[in-house]
């Protein structure tokens, strides 16, 4: 790969080849990490850090720490840990080292809190959370020093100490950073570092009630793993003379930095885990992993491709200036994919039983057809055919225009892979609905135009009825019907597309179909891209959920 393109729309690419260029970084020592906090299912916007902070190790041959971010034990829990883990894998990544926790490094992180308090730069305060709001300021005005802040080291020690075994209750007492209450930037306004918390502790237990803030936390545990870039989104720009106060004011064994990008957002798309976590505890949604879900999870069951998904990374970029994507960005990705690599089958989503007259009755023919077609390592496939077959219901009118170029009631059509037929009478219920057609077929017109030169002008798809299978389609669409579902603040779920999900219980597959694996990709000729699901799909139950459809309707409804 070049450089030009090895570095691309990705300035921090840009910028660890420059520190590697200026002996700022020796080859391959850049280190990395990915730092979620596990109190919720990744999501889309978590897929470009994870490919840019993986990508980055692996373009320069450095490595990339998964650091659990779990300071606050009241939002966190291990499923989530467990599927954030399965999530990097899925997407093609493989941390170095353990799975690491910024609790690992309560120990270190008490002791850093003891040589600040000990060098006379942190203080324990007990203004309530009102008075410490008011005395911290605002934009415009100067913060005001609180009247706890000169007590003595000895006595802010026995203070601490006394937190940490616990005899104070939860919001009593706070410990803080001695810097500057008049600083401009509000986050040095004597920020707190620990804060007491009576709360049990998914890896740590019982032995801590008090726990140390995000602040106080992410840079020191960067120290401690030896990152050198320490990435991550631009609302952490302004924390940044906090962290390197940190750095500096305590004995780390590192000097790591911080850089900021630009977070990922999405129209027609929310991107924040508590409002995700909102959908799933309102039951708009099945789960974390419902396939119309954002996340890594709900996108694997959507039929996503990791493939897809980094590509879609790349496109994007890495940029320090905030924008919208167009989610028909990441819908093009899996088409794209898909559109390469998916094997082709039919199914019918909602069928009509086609009689051909004249075909013997207990014929059948085996037809072949390409997996894919221009991809011959995909090979070929078997279609049984008999006297009897379902077509789309949509595809038989009894009179049409010349724009309609499906089988119409004294005409004629193809059938995909198959042969010509003609529609001679379409018979019906006592309410007037078609329950069947009743055609001819011309036997000389496999893969041969009609003898009589009249070319069918469509080609449609069918499964024979004797040797298809019975199917379960959920045809998925865009969760959200605005552009901005989140804009309105909380009115969100007001914007959620009632036409989300159909479920579609009597579909037809062509037979070979019920053998696919779970999570196989497939093109469902005429209909779209689809995935036998994950969880649900059997042989003896064939469940698939549709991924995408073969064209983008939004745009166009957009357009008109
Ligand atoms: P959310 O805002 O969805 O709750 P978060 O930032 O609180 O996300 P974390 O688990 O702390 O979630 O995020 C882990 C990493 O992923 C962080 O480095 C964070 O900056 C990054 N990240 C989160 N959301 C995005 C996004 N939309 N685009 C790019 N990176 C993101
Ligand atoms: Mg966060």
């Amino acid at each position: 790969m070049s450089e030009e393109a090895a570095t691309g729309n990705n300035f921090l690419r840009h910028l660890v080849r420059e520190d590697i260029n200026q002996g700022r970084l020796a080859e391959q020592a850049l280190v990395t990490r990915f730092p979620p906090e596990p109190n919720g299912y990744l999501h889309i916007g978590h897929a470009k850090s994870i490919c840019l902070n993986f990508g980055l190790a692996k373009q320069f041959g450095g490595q990339c720490h998964l650091r659990f971010d779990d300071t606050n034990p009241a939002k966190e829990e291990q499923r989530y840990i467990d599927a954030i883990k399965e999530d990097i894998q899925w997407l093609g990544f493989e941390w170095n080292g353990p799975v690491r926790f910024a609790s690992d490094y309560f120990d270190t992180l008490y002791e850093y809190a003891e040589h600040l308090i000990q060098s006379g730069k942190a203080y324990v305060c007990e203004l309530n959370a009102e008075e410490m709001r008011e005395y911290r300021g605002t934009l415009t005005e100067p913060g005001r020093n609180s009247p706890y802040r000169e007590r003595s080291a000895e006595e802010n020690l026995a203070l601490f100490r006394a937190m940490r075994d616990g005899q104070f209750d939860d919001g009593s007492k706070v410990l803080r950073a001695k810097i500057d209450m008049t600083a401009g930037n509000i986050n040095l306004r004597d920020p707190i570092i620990y804060r007491i918390r009576k709360q049990h502790h998914h890896q740590t237990g019982d032995k801590w009630c008090i726990y140390p803030t995000y602040d106080f936390t992410h840079g020191q545990s960067d120290a401690i793993e030896g990152i050198t870039h320490s990435i991550c989104t631009l609302e952490f720009e302004d924390h940044r003379p906090l962290y390197e106060w940190f750095i500096a004011n305590l004995p780390v064994p590192a000097q790591p930095k911080q850089y900021e990008f630009a977070r990922l957002n999405l129209n027609y798309t929310v991107t924040s885990k508590r409002k995700l976590k909102n959908l799933v505890d309102e039951h708009v949604v099945a789960g974390w992993d419902d396939p119309r879900m954002p996340t890594i999870a709900g996108m694997r069951r959507r039929g996503f491709t990791p493939g897809s998904l980094r590509h879609f990374c790349e496109m994007v970029g890495v940029a320090r200036s905030e924008g919208v994507v167009d989610v028909a960005m990441l819908e093009h990705a899996i088409r794209d994919d898909l559109d390469k690599n998916a094997p082709r089958a039919m199914c019918v989503l909602e069928p009509l039983k086609l009689v051909i007259t004249n075909y013997p009755d207990d014929k059948v023919e085996t037809l072949s057809a390409p997996g894919h077609p221009n991809r011959d390592d995909l090979g070929m496939r078997q279609l049984p055919f008999s006297k009897e077959i379902y077509i789309e219901r949509e595809d038989f009118r009894e009179e049409a225009n010349k724009k309609y170029k499906r089988l119409v009631l004294g005409k004629k059509v193809r059938l995909r892979n198959a042969y010509v037929l003609f529609a001679e009478e379409a018979i019906k219920d006592e309410a007037g609905n078609i329950v069947e057609v009743h055609c001819s077929y011309d036997p000389d017109t496999l893969g041969e135009d009609p003898s009589d030169g009249v070319k069918p002008k469509g080609v449609i798809h069918w499964v024979s009825a004797s040797h298809g299978k019975q199917a379960e389609v959920r045809l998925y669409d865009r969760l959200f019907n605005h552009e901005a579902p989140d804009r309105g603040g909380e009115a969100f779920l007001d914007h959620v597309n009632p036409d989300s999900l159909r479920v579609l219980e009597n579909c037809w597959i062509e037979p070979s179909l019920a053998e696919a694996n779970p999570e196989q990709g497939f093109q469902f000729e005429r209909t779209g891209y689809f995935v036998a699901d994950r969880l649900d799909h059997r042989g003896d139950k064939p469940v698939f959920n549709r991924t995408i459809a073969l064209r983008d309707t939004w745009g166009k409804a957009e357009n008109a």
